[in-house]
């Protein structure tokens, strides 16, 4: 995966991509993600983990409209 990746000099400039190189990937989602939350989707049951980003441990994946819910408050 590191194959042909820019040699760039330290001190370049961040992107928020490269902070968080998770969402990048098809399996987060991105809403919960902002939310603080590690957003990982269960692709073959579509459900999301609603833990604290970087969490400890394994992930817990809960139904989408509870992940709805911690999206629409933000918390
Ligand atoms: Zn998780």
């Amino acid at each position: 995966m590191n194959a042909e990746y820019p040699a760039a000099s330290p001190g370049t400039t961040v992107t928020p991509d490269e902070e968080r190189p998770d969402l990048s990937n098809s399996n987060v989602r991105e809403d919960l993600a902002m939310a603080g939350r590690c957003a990982l989707v269960h692709l073959p049951t579509g459900r999301t983990c609603l833990l604290p980003i970087r969490h400890q441990g394994p992930c817990e994946f809960h139904r989408p409209q509870e992940a709805q819910d911690v999206v629409a408050n933000g918390t």
